[in-house]
């Protein structure tokens, strides 16, 4: 079985056939699915998507594109939305430097809010990186994000970034990037330990090769699933084990 721990089903682009593309992973043994919020309404989103399929499960968040939009209220929301038995984690929350949808400060601000409110509730955060590696490894390390734990999705940043987050115990995962002709990722994923490894689509985006073009879907999920095992020289299977336990330990997901 695989889990993908990192998809948006709540975007409009599976409007039109959801519930074929969740009937679609099953078939394909991505048995869990977490579907992420980026924000108040997309967390809501996520949460009624999760109800109805038992292999879904929700995180709630503030994405740092959509911080600047955020109202102080919709904090509050998040924090009622949680108290939903298949909400599994925060997220998608952290800092966003390559967009730059809201200044440093206020990214800065909201990933550490959210990361007080993940840490007071119990649960694991699901954390959003790019072009902010210097930042993001400030906040870590100072607000106690190793003891609250987490994931740091679609993973990019050189040998030495990922050394000192793998020191953190956080979770790493790679997204379909790591499968394209170009990629330059194959020795990060070397360097992670199979026992930090979390799958991770995060579809509708990053399409694995040979799909790309197409909208991505957890059903993909196998194709970056089979990058990682030849990397690591173990089977697919074994992966897919090894990968669901962590997921499963990480999320506590009734699975
Ligand atoms: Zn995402």
């Amino acid at each position: 079985m695989f889990i993908d721990t990192h998809t948006h089903l709540d975007f409009d682009s599976y409007d039109e056939d959801r519930e074929i593309v969740i009937q679609r992973a099953i078939e394909n043994k991505v048995s869990g699915i977490i579907t992420i919020g980026t924000d108040l309404k997309s967390s809501e989103q996520a949460v009624k998507i999760a109800e109805k399929y038992a292999s879904v499960f929700a995180a709630v968040g503030i994405h740092p594109s959509d911080c600047a939009s955020a109202h102080y209220n919709d904090f509050e929301k998040i924090k009622e939305l949680t108290q939903h038995e298949k909400v599994v984690a925060i997220g998608e929350i952290g800092l966003d430097y390559y967009h730059m949808h809201a200044d440093k400060e206020t990214q800065k601000n909201i990933f550490k809010k959210q990361i007080k409110l993940a840490t007071e509730l119990n649960l694991p955060l699901i954390i959003h990186n790019r072009d902010s590696h210097d930042d993001m490894y400030e906040i870590i390390s100072n607000e106690g994000v190793a003891e609250t734990g987490g994931v740091l999705h679609s993973f990019s940043g050189d040998e030495s970034f990922l050394e000192k987050i793998l020191l953190t115990n956080l979770y790493i995962s790679f997204t379909g990037n790591i499968t394209f002709k170009k990629s330059t990722t194959d020795p990060l994923v070397i360097q992670t330990p199979l026992e930090n490894l979390l799958l991770e689509t995060d579809s509708p985006f990053l399409t694995p090769a040979p799909l790309r073009g197409k909208r991505n879907e957890p059903a993909f999920l196998v194709h970056t699933a089979k990058k990682i095992a030849d990397l690591k020289g173990i089977s697919i299977e074994e992966l897919g084990s090894i990968t669901s336990d962590n997921a499963k330990t990480l999320f506590k997901l009734n699975l």
